[in-house]
């Protein structure tokens, strides 16, 4: 070749590195841009606040369903469908659905959304199983989440991260795992009778990652899940004092509702609100736990604050009675949208001098927020208390009796009269947790996918998977 059409090659392949960083260190994805866009006018007025981060941060959750409904514990109460132990778990039937229903999703929601791997107990798929989903979950562009009983060893999580060439096959897993005193069945502790009796285990699914961390350099994220009914709701303080150490990076509680199977009821569920468990939240960290600052769809559903523990005392991030914080979240919503900070650092540090340049106000307005969070958090504990960020959530799902009236209410285009049903649909129309449906081209919100289409669906999945064997992997 000759000397000019060497210079011309190198100056086009010069021309597509430059096009293919750009487009890298986009600050926001067009297409989960234009999604959130849609998602933000489609919210009902009430929401549409300037704390919401639903169409403007976030599409939402995601999790996955009928894809291994089975558990081999049992909760009361349990949110699956009565059907859900008559199906077994088959690992090809999982990587299929669960690949279609995230193909489905990164088509309708863009990209860097959290997914749940949920629907039964994930350790039952066995790990190479469980490692084939959570690859067709990264593959579409989602952030997995094994949802889990958290009764399992450290050679189960030794496999699933590290596969049979000795390599690893996950720089970073993301797990929930759920413990209370009303699940039935656990190793070791099969009936225990209160949630201290299971802060050891607790400790110990903790243990297994740091190992994983310590032996093959594996990172992670984990939260502790529980649901709270009038049993142990006055333990709600004790479980977040001593979890506040232990190393999880979001503690979730969950107001048992009448959905799933109603052999499993056996409380008086409506006793305890969303309220109610946030006032023990806040006596179990000892300080206000502020929340109407920062809202992810409708406030009856959700709740949250994301705060920092440092030296064993936590801080919220953002102080709700200081404009100034406020002030600093309106502009950080503004300048950086739904950009994706976990990505690689370089990405993220270019993308980041992008919005920068674009927005220049958010320089400011990030010194000053550092300056007043560490003044909060306090420059000793900073330096010498190991912070870490701890988020505190509390999601309520809706009882099985409103969500079907209110969805088919919203099916024929109506607004239903009674006042319960109508909540539910001003909920459902806010919803921040889908479920796809590939097949029928839409998305459900998870309280319609509980207490309308789980029977159904497992009833189908019984016929499909009978119980005859079992091909977990
Ligand atoms: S799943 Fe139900 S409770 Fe959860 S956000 Fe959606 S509507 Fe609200």
């Amino acid at each position: 070749m000759s000397l000019a059409g060497r210079l011309a090659a190198a100056h086009a392949e010069l021309i597509t590195r430059l096009r293919r960083a750009l487009d890298e260190t986009r600050p926001v994805d067009p297409d989960t841009e234009l999604v959130l866009r849609h998602r933000w006018e489609e919210l009902p007025e009430a929401v549409r606040t300037p704390a919401q981060l639903l169409g403007r941060r976030s599409a939402g959750c995601e999790g996955t369903h009928g894809v291994f409904p089975r558990c081999n514990l049992a909760c009361t109460p349990c949110y699956h469908a009565r059907e859900a132990n008559s199906v077994r778990v088959d690992s090809a039937h999982t990587e299929t659905q669960v690949d279609a229903q995230m193909a489905y999703l990164r088509s309708v929601r863009g990209t860097g959304q959290h997914a749940q791997l949920i629907g039964g107990e994930v350790t039952l798929l066995g790990p190479e199983g469980h490692a084939a989903a959570l690859e067709a979950m990264r593959r579409h562009g989602r952030k997995p989440m094994s949802m889990t009983h958290g009764d399992f060893d450290y050679d189960y999580l030794e496999r699933l991260a590290i596969g049979s060439d000795g390599r690893r096959r996950f720089e970073f897993l993301r797990f929930a795992g759920h413990f209370d005193s009303m699940m039935l069945g656990r190793h070791g502790i099969p009936r225990p009778r209160s949630e201290a009796e299971l802060h050891s285990y607790r400790r110990r699914f903790v243990e297994h990652f740091e190992r994983l961390r310590a032996e093959h350099g594996v990172r992670f994220d984990l939260a502790h899940n529980m649901t709270v009914t009038p049993r142990n709701l006055d333990q709600v303080a004790e479980v977040v004092h001593a979890c506040l150490d232990m190393g999880f990076g979001m503690l979730s509680f969950q107001p048992a509702a009448f959905v799933g199977n109603p052999k499993r009821w056996r409380d008086d569920y409506h006793a305890v609100s969303i309220d109610t468990v946030w006032r023990e939240i806040e006596r179990g960290v000892g300080a206000r736990v502020p929340w109407e600052h920062v809202q992810m769809g409708d406030p009856r559903c959700n709740r949250s604050c994301h705060g920092v523990i440092a030296g064993g005392r936590w801080t919220p991030l953002l102080d709700d009675r200081d404009p100034r914080d406020l002030r600093a979240r309106d502009i950080f919503l503004q300048a950086f949208g739904s950009m994706d900070f976990e990505r690689r650092p370089w990405i993220v540090a270019v993308a980041t001098a992008r919005v920068m340049a674009a927005n220049p106000q958010v320089i400011p307005a990030a010194i000053g927020f550092a300056g007043r969070l560490a003044g909060r958090v306090g420059i000793r504990r900073l330096l010498r208390g190991r912070p870490r960020g701890l988020t505190f959530v509390v999601h309520a799902f809706m009882d099985a009796e409103v969500v079907r009236p209110a969805w088919e209410a919203m099916g024929r285009g109506e607004i239903a009269d009674d006042e319960r049903v109508r909540a539910a649909q001003e909920r459902l129309q806010a919803c921040s947790y889908a479920m796809a449906h590939p097949a029928e081209d839409r998305l459900v919100p998870a309280c319609v996918q509980h207490s309308v289409l789980d029977p159904q669906e497992n009833a189908a999945l019984k016929r499909l998977l009978p119980l005859r064997e079992t091909t977990a992997s």
